[in-house]
């Protein structure tokens, strides 16, 4: 027998055809409450959509570890080679609005969270192991170019590549967006990063710096930008197409998880800033360690509970797994929980997507509040305040205390002191790491993006690329000139500044 149709409150509704009218013609009755309650749901059938990487496809799955690594983390994720630990994956892309299409260019956000014996730790990466700033300053700013016009509320490449050409340490993070990695095939062909460097502590209370590589084992696939073109034509859709069908089918993508460690002592002794989110650790000095597996395997039964709903944040780490002096980091661990109070509400982690699934799950003295919907949980009906004289009632563990993070130095407003620090990587990735092949297509899907740009925002950011090797400018110089410009570009004047900004001593 098929259920019973009910209102909010379990009443049972006798129509949901048919509105409650005075006679025939209408008109409604005030009182027609259970077609009230219909159509103010659907009032609120949307939340806020996140201001980045909204548009996201999700799924279940687990890691499994292969590798003993309890000598740099004490994490209980890790504490056994075959222990495996459930896991919510949801990527996305970073500028599009919810609606936007899948196989745009774009950096891809690779966000886990693990719901491990100690709680949920968040791994919140990026396809990209580095970033376009390095400070959470620019960060507003950047977005904003990244978004649309306030006037025209259009994509605007001119605010894009003027931000980045007042920014050199952007160009790493460009140059990876405009290069074969820029468009993924779909999530099972990219590799996903921590980016951050963060930190382990062992039992010993020894704490390491570390990188998280997540690689993926179908190999890397892309789509060219001319075969993104037609394919969004066809379907806007095609990562949650492809996904959706993968997991049905069976066909279950894989990741090996690797970590890079740094000891303390080795952060002096490198040419760089380890802590600096637009560069990477050179394999060749610290290679990948593999840790486990990461298998996705079951698509959510409902979308927008598991995925809509799902709610990462770095600031979500377990014992075992600390943060870093990275700033961008810093400042993630304030503005990612901050963003999910504002777009879920107060108790967004006690959602099914954010809820910790081991027992015993959450024992905190934090009241009431918009949909307190689960009890206080503190051990003692009378503990709804701390100190108290309750022996059940939930207490700290100093056990699970983090080793002392060294700190010094003089409080300033700092950058980069090496002017060609920001270059020197990148030079890496296009000159040596890149192939003729893969270079040539770098060359024209940037071209092909900066040509709609002014005359002026052009020059600066080849002078940036120039900075990088002379013949990345040529390449793309030569690209830009045999496509068509953007009529609408602002004219360069005497008063138009040229050149990029020189980093501060
Ligand atoms: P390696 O030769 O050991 O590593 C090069 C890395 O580049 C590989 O991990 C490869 O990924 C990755 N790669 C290849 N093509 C691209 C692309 N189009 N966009 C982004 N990454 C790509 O060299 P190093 O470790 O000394 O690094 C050299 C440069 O490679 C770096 O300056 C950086 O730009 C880039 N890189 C380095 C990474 C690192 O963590 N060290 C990670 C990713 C990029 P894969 O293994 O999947 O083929």
């Amino acid at each position: 027998m098929s259920k019973r149709l009910t209102t909010t409150a379990g009443a049972p509704l006798p129509s949901n055809e048919h509105s409650l009218t005075a006679g025939q013609r209408g008109p409604v009755l005030m009182q027609d409450y259970q077609l009230l309650e219909k159509l103010a749901h659907q009032n609120r059938e949307r939340i806020p959509e996140r201001t980045v990487h909204a548009k996201g496809w999700g799924a279940f799955g687990a890691l499994t570890i292969t590798k003993d690594i309890s000598r740099y983390s004490c994490a209980k994720i890790f504490s056994e080679v075959g222990k495996r630990t459930e896991v919510l994956a949801r990527w996305s892309t970073v500028a599009g609005e919810a609606g936007a299409a899948d196989a745009e260019r774009d950096v891809r956000g690779f966000s886990l969270k693990f719901y491990t014996e100690d709680g949920n730790w968040d791994m919140v990466g990026n396809n990209t192991p580095v970033f376009f700033v390095r400070d959470a300053y620019k960060f507003p700013d950047f977005i904003h170019t990244q978004k649309r016009h306030p006037a025209t509320n259009l994509r605007s490449p001119e605010a894009m590549f003027d931000f980045w050409a007042g920014q050199p340490e952007s160009v790493h993070q460009v140059t990876i967006l405009m290069s074969d990695r820029g468009i993924p095939k779909n999530p099972a062909h990219m590799n996903g990063y921590g980016s951050h460097t963060y930190s382990m502590w062992n039992a010993e209370g020894e704490r390491f710096w570390v990188k998280f590589h997540f690689k993926t084992q179908q190999g890397h696939d892309f789509h060219t930008a001319e075969e993104a073109e037609t394919l969004i034509g066809k379907t806007r859709e095609s990562y949650q197409e492809d996904l959706y069908a993968m997991l049905e089918e069976g066909r279950y993508p894989k990741w090996t998880f690797c970590i890079q460690v740094m000891s303390e002592e080795d952060v002096a002794k490198q040419g760089f800033n380890p802590f600096d989110l637009t560069k990477v650790w050179p394999h060749g000095d610290f290679p990948l360690i593999e840790v486990g597996e990461l298998e996705i395997n079951r698509n959510p039964e409902n979308y927008f509970m598991y995925v809509e709903n799902a709610a990462f944040s770095p600031s979500n780490v377990v014992p075992g797994i600390g943060f870093s002096p990275d700033k961008m980091l810093q400042a993630r661990v304030f503005s990612y929980a901050d963003a999910h109070r504002y777009r879920l509400g107060t108790h967004y982690e006690a959602l099914p997507a954010n809820a910790p699934k081991a027992a015993p799950a959450t024992h905190n003295y934090h009241k009431d509040g918009g949909m307190r919907f689960f009890p206080p949980n503190t051990g003692h009906p009378d503990a709804y305040y701390e100190p108290n004289q309750l022996a059940e009632a939930a207490r700290a563990d100093g056990t699970v205390a983090e080793p002392p993070l060294r700190i010094d130095g003089d409080a300033a407003r700092y950058d980069q002191a090496d002017p060609d620090a920001d270059y020197v990587q990148v030079r890496a990735l296009v000159m040596e790491v890149m192939d003729e092949d893969e270079r040539a297509r770098l060359y024209r899907n940037m071209g092909g993006a900066m040509a709609p740009c002014s005359d002026s925002v052009k020059e600066r950011w080849f002078e940036v690329l120039r900075r990088v090797h002379p013949d990345y400018e040529a390449g793309v110089r030569k690209v830009v000139a045999s496509a068509p410009g953007d009529t609408n570009a602002l004219p360069v004047t005497e008063d138009t500044p040229l050149g990029v900004r020189e980093p501060a001593e």
